[in-house]
């Protein structure tokens, strides 16, 4: 599938190309002269007046976004979360004519996008290129936009590592830290969701405002590809397909030749290679990104919508990484406002189509989902490289190692023919049951699966099911699954049939028959690779019912069938 539309556009390109003059391209640290505009002092962002040295603190972002409400009767501010350190992390929502509230939005019948900048604080050019977005979708020339789209905009999403500042090498000269005042990484969190940043992201943004998609922006440290810019999307083979596919087969090719055509950027798939020359494997799994739910955008696809992660290359200037996602994010948009209402349907139809199986399918055990994944070829692609690595220099006359490798300021090689190792293929599967029991006891359990927007009903009376448990008779810990912040944990155990079993009243029951079904099953699945047991949210549970020592019931229960 993927092959054929990839030559397909590559003829669309090459037609276009040939009738009207081709856009320059820009390599390496190259932008084109004046990219963002001119516009008045109160709305100049930190980067532009600091000739890209520097990038907005805290407040200075609260003084922009203040600046664009006192300019303009399109912007509405929140409060995401307040942090640890009693920082507010704000997000607007940009509509025309504004929505304050999550049914005027769904009312409106506009396409709900969500931007998100700074999870990682040290990545700082996906924060200031959405607040020059917003700029421009205010006053600007993508005012449109606005006729098909409400766009909520969280430009510093990790407020807490934003101003934890170290000196850094190159632009900007000062930067915030990876992680949160807990030392934890937000892009690890979204399973667990042990930070009150990631559950303020869920309660305030995802489970109200429900974006049709989401973009995360973030940069790769040293890479020798020569793209711009680096897409994925979310790659849990349990996800609804059409989504992810559709982000994938039709979005992404779109979006690429736009930002060719109207930004002189090549962006191709967020990849690593496996270090060979000429390399052999191009793929997410080469660059930090796997088939697992802890990463956000991972996390959001497996509510049946579409998400995207973004990294530009790390080694280059400040400026170049702003153009860079500025450019993504604007063509992102733009293909939202076009094609809204086919990613509406798309969405809405999974939302459904889920629903409809687990009634019809569950009860019979043959309605099966994947529990965990792998990458494999969709073929071959051409793909953009450097033979020589990125070693940075000595800025002349200093002691910062600023300087990008002065090779990868020119244009690339094209390594053709490599494996493109970027479809998201199951590997171990579970039945999906009708739904899950959890005794009361467990109420952390059910909070968390709420905290998600999973809906879990309270017993008001005892009911009587059929259904399946799992028995756990050894449990493998350590780094189970790559890039961790946590240690994975696995059982060894597996699972048996239960007649007949009555759950009292004030048990808890997750009827999966609701469009958030794939999620419920993914987090309670006991085998899932980074569900909570895969991530550990029943470790504490673990230790006091002595799992390991002796083979115990995991606690939640598969149902198949209601008995009474
Ligand atoms: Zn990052």
């Amino acid at each position: 599938m993927f092959s054929r539309l990839f030559a397909l556009t590559l003829t669309v390109s090459l037609i276009v190309s040939a009738s009207a003059p081709p856009q320059k391209i820009y390599w390496g640290d190259a932008v084109p002269k004046g990219w963002n505009g001119k516009w008045p002092a109160k709305l100049l962002t930190v980067p532009e007046k600091t000739n890209y040295e520097r990038t907005a603190s805290n407040k200075e972002v609260l003084e922009f976004i203040d600046a664009l409400r006192w300019s303009s009767d399109k912007v509405q501010v929140m409060t995401v979360y307040i942090s640890p350190l009693r920082n507010v992390c704000p997000a607007v929502i940009l509509a025309d004519p504004r929505v304050g509230r999550p049914d005027e939005a769904a009312k409106s019948g506009k396409t709900v996008v969500y931007l998100q900048g700074n999870i990682h604080p040290y990545e700082p050019e996906g924060k200031e290129a959405l607040l020059m977005l917003s700029r421009e979708i205010l006053f600007g020339k993508m005012t449109k936009l606005l006729d098909d789209l409400i766009i909520i905009i969280c430009p510093n999403f990790c407020v807490d590592g934003n101003d934890t500042l170290s000196l850094s090498e190159g632009t900007p000269h000062f930067l915030g830290s990876g992680s949160n005042s807990q030392n934890l990484n937000l892009n690890r969190d979204a399973v667990r969701v042990d930070t009150v940043e990631v559950a303020g992201l869920y309660r305030n943004i995802f489970n109200r405002w429900d974006p049709v998609l989401i973009f995360d922006a973030h940069l790769m440290g040293r890479v020798q590809h020569g793209y711009a810019n680096g897409y994925i999307h979310c790659t849990v083979p349990a996800a609804a397909p059409e989504p992810r596919d559709y982000v994938f087969d039709k979005l992404f090719p779109s979006v690429r030749n736009a930002v060719r055509d109207n930004y002189g950027l090549e962006v191709f798939t967020h990849s690593g290679t496996d270090n060979k020359w000429p390399p052999t494997i191009w793929g997410p799994g080469q660059a930090i990104w796997s088939n697992e739910a802890k990463f956000v955008a991972n996390a959001y696809g497996l509510r049946n919508r579409m998400s995207i992660l973004a990294e530009t290359p790390g080694h280059e200037p400040f400026e170049r990484r702003i153009y860079a996602h500025y450019a993504l994010i604007a063509e992102t948009l733009g293909y939202a406002a076009a094609h809204g209402k086919e990613m509406q349907d798309i969405c809405r139809k999974a939302d459904a189509d889920v629903v409809e199986a687990v009634k019809t399918k569950s009860e019979s055990g043959e309605l099966r989902n994947w529990t965990a994944g792998k990458y494999e070829s969709y073929g071959k692609v051409d793909i953009l490289m450097y033979k020589e690595r990125n070693i940075s220099e000595f800025v002349p006359g200093t002691s910062v190692r600023g300087k990008m490798a002065e090779h990868m300021r020119r244009a690339p090689e094209l390594v053709k023919g490599v494996e493109f190792m970027a479809k998201a293929v199951g590997t171990e599967s579970a039945a999906m049951p009708r739904g899950y029991l959890i005794p009361a006891e467990y109420g952390v359990i059910a909070e968390k699966l709420r905290i998600h927007n999973v809906k879990v009903e309270t017993l008001a009376k005892p009911l009587k099911v059929s259904g399946e448990q799992f028995v756990i008779d050894k449990i493998d810990r350590g780094r189970g699954g790559d890039y961790s912040a946590n240690n994975m944990v696995r059982l060894k155990g597996g699972f048996a049939p239960s007649p007949e079993r009555e759950f009292p009243a004030g048990s808890f029951r997750v009827d999966l028959a609701q469009p958030l079904a794939n999620l419920a099953f993914y987090l309670l699945e006991p085998r899932s690779a980074d569900g909570f047991v895969g991530s550990g949210v029943f470790d504490g549970i673990f230790e006091e019912l002595e799992a390991g020592k002796r083979s115990i019931v995991y606690p939640v229960y598969k149902y198949y069938k209601v008995l009474d």
